[in-house]
């Protein structure tokens, strides 16, 4: 089976990398924020037990996590791209148990500055309902804040405000970026600072395989 991470800051591209890597590598595509958003917004007992951190801009627990990730891989064989996951070393070292050796694991490691990060995330638009994502200030929709796609309103996440942004940077320092060294013989370094389609250029030859 063959797993990609996305591995890097909020706002580095994953979200929109993935659009584009779902379309031309045959996986499944596991976004843990979005299905805790998902819960949050249905109210289920996952939604309960995560909003308040979520909106906090918090980690949810590794336990909580490990096991819906779990659940994702074991009904996805064909191959599954993580964004979001893994966030911490306990994180990484459960992914690693999961896998066989047989198992090909890709990580792309976004190295990303911290100024980019504020000005593409305060900036950020997201449509709830098909997952499209939009920069007002570099990739506007063709109708103000309007999805081009399915004609939905794009709205503005509760954690893209500066003051959330600036507290999931500091947990990302402290906690998820010590995974670059962990999977340091799997990575397949980018420049997120660069916009996207420069990305998904330099990678679509070594990831565009169905
Ligand atoms: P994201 O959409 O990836 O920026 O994730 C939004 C929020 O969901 C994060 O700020 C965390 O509160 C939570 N979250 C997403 N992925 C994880 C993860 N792997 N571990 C713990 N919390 C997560």
């Amino acid at each position: 089976m063959r797993v990609i991470v996305l591995l890097g800051p909020p706002g580095a591209g994953k979200g929109t990398l993935a659009r584009e890597l779902v379309r031309c590598a045959d996986l499944a595509q596991f976004v843990t924020g979005d299905v805790l958003r998902d819960a949050i917004a249905h109210e289920t007992t996952l939604g309960r037990k995560v909003r308040e951190d979520v909106e906090a801009g918090r980690l949810v627990d590794d336990e909580t996590v490990l096991a819906l990730a779990r659940e994702f891989l074991d009904s996805h064989p064909e191959g599954v791209l993580f964004d979001g996951f893994p966030r911490t070393l306990t994180q990484a070292r459960g992914l690693s148990r999961m896998l066989r050796d047989d198992d090909e694991l890709q990580v792309i490691y976004f190295e990303t500055s911290e100024g980019t990060i504020l000005s593409r995330l305060t900036a950020r638009r997201v449509c709830l309902n098909c997952g499209r994502i939009y920069n007002m200030k570099f990739q506007p929709p063709g109708k103000d804040e309007v999805c081009d796609d399915c004609g939905q309103a794009l709205v503005q996440r509760k954690d893209d405000t500066e003051e959330v942004i600036r507290e999931r940077y500091r947990i990302y320092v402290e906690q998820t970026s010590p995974l670059v060294d962990f999977f340091r013989d799997k990575l397949i370094e980018v420049n997120g600072d660069q916009s996207v389609q420069e990305v998904f250029a330099i990678l679509r030859d070594q990831l565009c395989r169905v």
